[in-house]
């Protein structure tokens, strides 16, 4: 296939793409991924270990996200890549040229136009549909790591539902500080069965993923495990009855370019005035909400 040339700046980059297998992996890497996909998909919310693979990126920078984006694409699909909201971060725009080169897809900004969205730190503001699917670049994927180190416990403690430590965390915030203090990767409980790890979306795009049309992976490539939340599965922060889940606020508050009221925004400052300001983290549908279209 012919894949569309962007000139790198650094010129080993700009061989013809023909110089890769299609999507970088080889056929064997990418068939092993996906094995482990399925069964993440089969058991929702479940870490399942794979052989993470050496990528032109360094692990800790989307490798897992890329390695299932990779192993999922085809010739026909559309790839958005996203860092926090943005398509046009360093990282954002360095993943989505080495999936273009390599396989030739075609790429967007349009989250309506995508049909497969990698991203890190955020679920896209526009509701996702059946046939798209997401795949956020894990950190860490093990949820309990926060009051377990050992791997080999933090193992057992999912296999015997023994959840019991994760809970005292929870209650002796509250106790120490009066509310639940936890803030971005908000652990969930999925399909009533593993506590698992969102990844640093914010609180507010933990509903997203709750009874979705689309399908969400987890790829952690530096710790080595993919997980997943099928189509239609339940997916709930962990609260008590008096004190109850909350996702962040932003009464009063309003984009500066679209109005918008109704979106997470990011905090910044007026490079004019000075004055602390608020704007749309998913700057495309920011952009789009304007009337612009976009790439
Ligand atoms: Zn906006």
């Amino acid at each position: 296939m012919e894949a569309a040339r962007i000139e790198h700046p650094r010129p080993w980059m700009n061989r013809p793409a023909a110089a890769y297998n299609f999507a970088f992996l080889d056929e064997g890497s990418k068939r092993e991924i996906r094995r482990k996909t399925l069964k993440a998909v089969a058991i929702p919310g479940y870490q399942v270990p794979f052989a993470s693979r050496e990528l032109p990126i360094a692990r800790g920078w989307g490798t897992g996200g890329l390695q299932l984006t990779l192993s999922l694409l085809g010739p026909n699909d559309v790839v958005k890549v996203i860092d926090q909201g943005h398509d046009d971060s360093v990282n954002a725009v360095s993943i989505r040229r080495l999936i273009a080169e390599t396989s030739g897809a075609a790429t967007t900004e349009d989250t309506a136009k995508a049909t497969l969205i990698q991203s890190r730190h955020r679920i896209p503001e526009e509701r996702l549909r059946a046939d798209q699917i997401l795949v956020l670049q894990v950190p860490q994927p093990e949820p309990l790591r926060r009051v377990e180190r050992s791997e080999r416990l933090t193992r057992r403690k999912h296999a015997e539902m023994d959840y019991s430590a994760m809970w005292l965390a929870l209650y002796e915030g509250i106790v120490r500080w009066g509310d639940i203090t936890l803030g971005a990767d908000y652990p969930v409980m999925v399909h009533g069965r593993y506590i698992m790890a969102p990844t640093p979306i914010p609180r507010w795009d933990n509903e997203k993923l709750h009874q979705a049309e689309h399908l969400t992976l987890f790829g952690a490539g530096r710790e080595k495990k993919i997980y997943a939340v099928p189509p239609y599965t339940d997916v709930i922060p962990l609260q008590f009855e008096d004190y109850r889940f909350r996702k962040e606020s932003f009464d009063g508050k309003a984009c500066r370019h679209c109005g918008s009221t109704d979106t997470f925004l990011d905090e910044t400052t007026d490079e004019a005035t000075g004055l602390t300001v608020y704007q749309c983290s998913d700057t495309a549908f920011c952009r789009k909400r304007r009337g612009e279209e976009l790439p």
